[in-house]
């Protein structure tokens, strides 16, 4: 087997589970959201496709009749709530090619043929690269917290940025502002110390916030909007410790309990 093609059965199943069948997996015990891209679409008469501005657009699942907000097509819109991993494959002649980690940003309905050939309600999911976010918010100034009720205002905005927001229209906050939202609330709950060793942040970014970094307990990567109840503001040195220690995966569980007492539901 190649580089980077997987098996579906023999690695992609054997490994997470799942459903054997349609174009999104959803392992019921690992924190995953996995897509499958590739010709199946083309003999409905449509097809996933990557617009000029960067969006990948994937359409939902349901072979007759509108596709509808549920299972697979739930999962992908609510992946970053549910603090899960968005992983697009594609079809190949090989096997399935992993292409990139992903975030929902949005999705809109249009009119696309089901397997009986009517025209019906498709939901066409607006995807973007993981890394792409993670770059243009890094860019971002922070928004400052100095007082509690800001620090409030800044929990709102992180808590509804991580959900769904179904039907809105292209003025709501983009993927980039949401990712912002999030990272801007943990980084001020903080209050300047990391929230794994407790040590002060080691420096300041301009604008004078303290130099934490979030990090997604649940997810594979960091970056993108995320239940703040599963992201941490950790110090550089917690930070890499969890992700390159000996003992980094123990001491994401200590974080994630650390978490309960951080953000009570
Ligand atoms: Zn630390
Ligand atoms: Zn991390």
């Amino acid at each position: 087997m190649s580089a980077g093609i997987y098996d579906r059965r023999g690695e992609v199943h054997a490994r997470f589970g799942g459903q054997q069948r349609g174009g999104i997996i959803t392992p019921a015990r690992h924190a995953l959201v996995i897509i499958i891209t590739g010709e199946e679409g083309l003999e409905h008469g449509y097809a996933d496709r990557l617009r000029a501005d960067g969006t990948f657009e994937y359409f939902g699942e349901g072979q007759v009749g509108p596709m509808t907000m549920h299972k697979g097509n739930a999962a992908i819109a609510n992946h970053s709530a549910n603090g899960k991993s968005l992983l697009l494959f594609k079809t190949t002649k090989q096997g399935l090619r992993f292409e990139d980690e992903m975030v929902y940003e949005s999705h809109h309905i249009e009119q696309a043929p089901d397997r009986e050939g009517n025209l019906r309600d498709a939901i066409v999911f607006e995807l973007r690269p993981i890394d792409g976010v993670t770059e243009v918010v890094e860019e971002l100034a922070p928004r400052p917290s100095s007082s509690d009720t800001e620090l409030e205002e800044l929990r709102k905005r992180a808590f509804a940025a991580a959900k769904e927001s179904p039907g809105k229209t292209k003025s709501a906050s983009t993927i980039f502002e949401r990712s912002r939202d999030v990272r801007d609330y943990v980084v001020a709950r903080a209050k300047g110390h990391c929230e794994g060793c407790e040590a002060p942040a080691p420096f300041h970014r301009p604008y004078g916030v303290p130099y934490l970094e979030p990090h997604h307990i649940r997810r594979l990567t960091d970056g993108g909007p995320d239940d703040p109840r599963h992201v941490i503001g950790l110090c550089p040195n917690c930070h890499r410790r969890v992700h390159s220690g000996a003992d980094g995966t123990t001491y994401n569980l200590d974080l994630a309990k650390r978490m309960l007492a951080i953000e009570i539901a």
